[in-house]
């Protein structure tokens, strides 16, 4: 089969032929139907060497994949050959606490993991291939009857990790709160909608780009805001001084860090969910009272589960452009150059 791999690190993926892979005991083999290709591929392709990661290439790429159940090893139990599937895509050892939960995306011994810290496309073979492996029934999820493959697959990351940012500070997100979601991109633009489909708060998107901030209305926004030296006062004046209960900031550089810190009401969560890299100080002072600073990564097992059903419903909708096998180093050319419109999904 066919499958775009990542040979080496400060490397362009190439397209080549490996073989199909066989289920042993536990196992299962899934057709792709789709593959999203994300940002955090670009940073595996540019950014990383021998040493930053607890794993190295050669790897198939693909880390948000959804398909059908082709093949089953013995012992598997809860899915049969031609289901619908999405896989969840952090592999953790699924004995420790937080495996048990779900929340495998912070496994707690993770050399006992197929791959530590990682997954399908992050050190083990991913989903831009006709074929993947994956090493325990646990991985997947039940896709809803009317939800295909190619609308799932990038759900798994792009809707899984802002849902799990929105969830952890959704007792903040009352009707009569606001939030700020900064940065209305692939990740932002599914936030937008996670808010407007499981709470009542009122939602100000902001973002430099005047296209981001249109689709941000298109999906619900209640406000948008073109980033300046005002912003922080116009959020103040549109929340009567209080200021933003939850922001929530998908690019997470200094300039927005800052901007969400000097936003937050009192009480308020600012959680940090992009990898821009930046920092703010942070003392008794340096913002209002009580305000909670936080990371997030990814998402749990049970909030995939919540996550499709929300698109099975239409509740949440992610745009998407797709792309064959062979031209899968195409989507990564594209989206380098910002030119994707949604998320960019391989299909086989
Ligand atoms: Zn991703
Ligand atoms: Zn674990």
């Amino acid at each position: 089969m066919r499958a775009l791999r990542l040979m080496n690190w400060k490397s362009e993926p190439e397209l080549v032929e490996v073989p199909k892979p066989t289920p042993g005991p536990g196992e299962v083999v899934i057709r792709i139907g789709g593959a999203g290709a994300c940002h955090s591929d670009l940073h595996l392709m540019h950014d990383f060497v021998d040493g930053s990661l607890p794993w190295n290439p050669p790897f198939t790429l693909g880390h948000e994949n959804a398909g059908w159940v082709d093949s089953i090893g013995t012992g598997v139990t809860s899915v049969r050959e031609g289901d619908a599937v999405a896989v969840y895509g952090p592999w953790g050892c699924g004995k420790c606490s937080r495996c048990r939960l779900g929340i495998e995306t912070l496994c707690e011994d993770p050399v006992l993991a197929p791959v530590p810290g990682g997954g399908g496309g992050l050190g083990l073979d991913g989903g831009m291939a006709e074929y993947m492996l994956i090493p325990s029934e646990r991985f997947l999820v039940p896709l809803p009857a009317n939800l295909d493959p190619l609308v799932a697959a990038p759900l798994t990351d792009a809707a899984l990790t802002p849902f799990h940012a929105v969830r952890r500070s959704w007792t903040k997100m009352t009707p009569e709160a606001t939030v700020v979601v900064i940065g209305v991109g692939g990740l932002g633009h599914m936030a937008v909608q996670i808010i407007k489909a499981t709470t009542a708060a009122r939602v100000i998107a902001i973002d430099p780009k005047p296209t981001a901030l249109a689709l941000a209305l298109e999906v619900g926004a209640d406000e948008t805001l073109q980033p300046d030296d005002q912003t922080v006062k116009i959020i103040r004046e549109m929340t009567h001084g209080h200021g933003a209960d939850v922001v929530l900031d998908f690019v997470g550089a200094e300039s927005t860090l800052k901007l969400a810190m000097a936003s937050a009401r009192t009480l308020g969560d600012v959680t940090l969910v992009g990898i821009a890299g930046g920092a703010v100080p942070f003392s008794f002072f340096s913002q209002g009272y009580e305000v909670s600073l936080q990371t997030t990564y990814w998402g749990s097992r049970p909030e995939l589960v919540e996550v499709l059903n929300l698109a099975s419903r239409g509740l949440i909708h992610s745009e998407h452009t797709r792309y064959s096998l062979a031209d899968a180093a195409e989507a990564y050319v594209d989206l380098a150059a910002g030119n994707v419109r949604g998320r960019a999904v391989v299909v086989p």
